[in-house]
């Protein structure tokens, strides 16, 4: 009788446990859009990308974001290219695949949400990930000497940032004005929308990413143009903070799907 309650408890666990994998992996797949999903071709239980497709084509940058945030996110992490033969392999230069312009928030280390390693990402980190002329050097630098062609926009939710920004104060301290002053129209814009205050929040963190990804796409005179000829993609994202999951804008990635198809289009014409 004790072997049977066991035995019971052992199956009701195992469903237990197969139903829990089961959502967390579905949540998990759902996580990006249909289109984003259909663009990128990205696969069900796939979860690796190569890396020297990734620094060539900056779709397939975005699709090892992905694969890489997915196997973070469900436990799966390989931490890969951090032993001491790959720190000897980047002694002589570097070729990161994507250009990071994220939060400094210390809850969203670039890296490790994304299980990348060293020399895969170029990143610039700032509160609300706010850009100035140092920041836009930065990235330049990388897509023209580094000729990394993906570029991604990290926003996340609750960033304290964009809550600073949402309060308007008065007389924030020192250079903290600043970041205030840059976050202040996509707070103002989330403000007229009616919703929770989570709702509103999340809406102000969603719109500054976008507005800062329209910002480097006509950002003159090197983004712009790289932008125009479709040499560079620049998409925005948001992390979450409780799934550790990576939500690519499908905004952001679908303007540049209809560009990439526009450039094809104009290849073929010649
Ligand atoms: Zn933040």
């Amino acid at each position: 009788m004790k072997s049977f309650s066991n035995s019971k408890c052992q199956s009701f666990l195992f469903l237990l446990l197969a139903f829990f994998s089961f959502s967390v992996f579905n949540t998990a797949q759902a996580q990006q859009s249909k289109k984003v999903q259909d663009l990128l071709k990205l696969e069900e239980g796939q979860y690796f990308a190569d890396r020297d497709s990734a620094y060539l084509d900056p779709y397939y940058g975005l699709k090892k974001l992905i694969y890489g945030n997915r196997r973070f996110a469900e436990n799966k992490a390989i931490r890969p290219r951090q032993t001491d033969a790959d720190l000897k392999n980047n002694e002589l230069g570097q070729k990161p695949f994507a250009t990071i312009i994220g939060c400094a928030d210390s809850r969203v280390p670039n890296e490790i949400i994304f299980d990348q390693g060293v020399g895969d990402l170029f990143i610039t980190r700032t509160a609300g990930q706010v850009m100035a002329e140092a920041s836009y050097g930065t990235i330049e630098y990388a897509t023209e000497v580094l000729n990394t062609r993906l570029i991604v926009v990290l926003g996340h939710e609750s960033c304290g940032a964009v809550q600073a920004a949402m309060k308007l104060p008065e007389n924030p301290p020192g250079h903290v004005v600043t970041l205030i002053n840059a976050i202040k129209p996509a707070s103002l814009y989330a403000k007229e929308n009616k919703g929770t205050p989570s709702e509103t929040l999340d809406l102000a963190v969603r719109e500054n990413v976008r507005q800062q990804v329209k910002l480097l796409r006509g950002l003159e005179p090197v983004l712009s143009r790289r932008f125009d000829k479709g040499e560079v993609l620049i998409v925005g994202a948001v992390y979450n903070l409780h799934s550790g999951m990576v939500e690519f804008l499908e905004e952001t990635v679908e303007t540049l799907a209809k560009f990439s198809d526009d450039k094809q289009m104009t290849k073929k014409s010649k």
